[in-house]
C-alpha cells in the first residue's frame, strides 16, 4: 500500500517536471517566433505604405494638373508643354554678351569655340556648370527623379535624411550605383534636436553616415544643412557645427539657385521650372536647390523641362556634385 503510494507520488512528480520544462520551453521559444512573425509583418506593413504613399502621390499629380500623370512617354509632352508655355531664357547668341565681364576676360570663352557639352566634350572647362540638387529624399519620387535624369543621361546630387524602409534602402542604393552624389541631409531633420547642441549634432551626423555607409558601401562626403548653414532656426552659432563637418573632412554646399519648391503652397511646374533656370547664363556655377518629396509632384513634372531647358544654354554642363566642386555657400 504504502509502496503504491511512493510510486504514485513520484509519477506525479515526473509528470509535473515534464510539464514544467516543457512550459519553459514553450516561453524560451514563443518571444522569438513572435519576434520573427513581427519582423516580417513589419516589412510588409512597410511596403504596402511605401504603395500608397506611391498611389496617392500618383493622384494628386493627376488632381492638380491639367498635364496628367508623369509615367513613361508622357514626360516628353510634359517637358515640351512646359518648355512651350515659358518664354527661353537666353538664346545661345546672347550667352556671351550676357556674361560678367571677369568671366569674358578670364578667356573662359572665345567666338571660335562651340560649347556643347550635353553633346560631350571636356566639361570641366564648361563656362556655366549647373548642378541640380535634390532635398529631402528618399521619397515616393526618388525612382521617377532617377528615372528622368537617366533618360537625359544626366547626374545629379541627391541629399537625403535617414530613412530605413527597404524601398528607401534601395534608393540610396541606386543613387550612388548610377553615378549620382550621395549627400546628407541629417538624419532626422529635426531643427531643435539637431541644432541644440554639438553633441546631439554629432549624434544625428553619425546616424546618416552609418546608415548610407551600410547602405551603400560608401562613406559619404557631402553635407547640406537642414534649412541651409544660414538658417536662422539653429540655438547655436552654425560654425560650431561646421567646425565638426570640417574635422571629417565633410564637405558642405548650400545654393544660390532655388527653385522654390520649398515654400508652402505647391508651385506649378511653369513657375518651377523658370525658378530653376533663372540666371544660369550669367554665372559660373550655379547649384539649384530642388526637393526629392511626396508633397512636391510639380518638381518632378518640371524636370525634363528644366533639364531641356539647361541644355539649350550655351556652354552648360549639368554635373553632380564631386570634391572639385567649387563650394556654394551662405556662411562660410
Ligand atoms: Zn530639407
Amino acid at each position: 500500500m504504502e509502496e503504491r503510494k511512493k510510486q504514485a507520488g513520484t509519477g506525479r512528480v515526473a509528470r509535473l517536471k515534464k510539464l514544467i520544462i516543457g512550459a519553459l520551453v514553450v516561453l524560451l521559444i514563443l518571444p522569438n517566433i513572435t519576434g520573427i512573425y513581427l519582423i516580417i509583418k513589419q516589412a510588409s506593413i512597410e511596403r504596402r505604405v511605401d504603395y500608397l504613399a506611391k498611389e496617392v502621390a500618383d493622384m494628386k499629380l493627376q488632381g492638380i494638373s491639367h498635364l496628367g500623370r508623369l509615367d513613361g512617354g508622357d514626360r516628353l509632352a510634359i517637358a515640351e508643354a512646359l518648355l512651350d508655355d515659358v518664354p527661353d531664357g537666353a538664346a545661345p547668341e546672347t550667352a556671351v554678351a550676357d556674361l560678367p565681364d571677369s568671366e569674358k576676360e578670364s578667356g573662359l570663352l572665345s567666338d571660335d569655340v562651340v560649347w556643347t557639352f550635353s553633346g560631350g566634350g571636356d566639361v570641366s572647362e564648361a563656362p556655366h556648370k549647373v548642378y541640380l540638387t535634390f532635398d529631402d529624399g528618399p521619397s515616393a519620387y526618388t525612382d521617377d527623379i532617377l528615372d528622368i535624369l537617366d533618360s537625359y543621361g544626366v547626374k545629379a546630387t541627391f541629399f537625403v535624411v535617414g530613412k530605413e524602409s527597404e524601398s528607401d534602402l534601395e534608393a540610396y542604393k541606386r543613387i550612388v550605383e548610377e553615378g549620382h552624389t550621395l549627400g546628407m541631409h541629417s538624419y532626422s531633420h529635426v531643427y531643435s534636436r539637431i541644432y541644440s547642441s554639438e553633441e546631439n549634432f554629432t549624434e544625428d551626423l553619425d546616424n546618416i553616415t552609418t546608415l548610407l555607409e551600410s547602405a551603400t558601401g560608401r562613406e559619404p562626403q557631402f553635407y547640406r544643412f537642414p534649412g541651409g548653414s544660414s538658417n536662422s532656426v539653429s540655438s547655436l552659432d552654425m560654425h560650431r557645427f561646421i567646425n565638426i563637418l570640417d574635422d571629417r573632412g565633410i564637405s558642405y554646399f548650400d545654393w544660390n539657385v532655388s527653385s522654390g519648391d520649398a515654400s508652402g503652397e505647391l508651385l506649378s511646374a511653369e513657375q518651377i521650372l523658370l525658378n530653376a533656370t533663372s540666371g544660369i547664363e550669367n554665372r559660373e556655377v550655379s547649384v539649384i536647390l530642388m526637393h526629392d518629396s511626396l508633397d512636391k509632384p510639380t518638381t518632378v513634372m518640371a524636370l525634363p523641362a528644366i533639364i531641356e531647358k539647361i541644355q539649350k544654354i550655351e556652354g552648360t554642363a549639368i554635373l553632380p556634385i564631386t570634391s572639385d566642386t567649387e563650394p556654394v555657400r551662405h556662411v562660410e
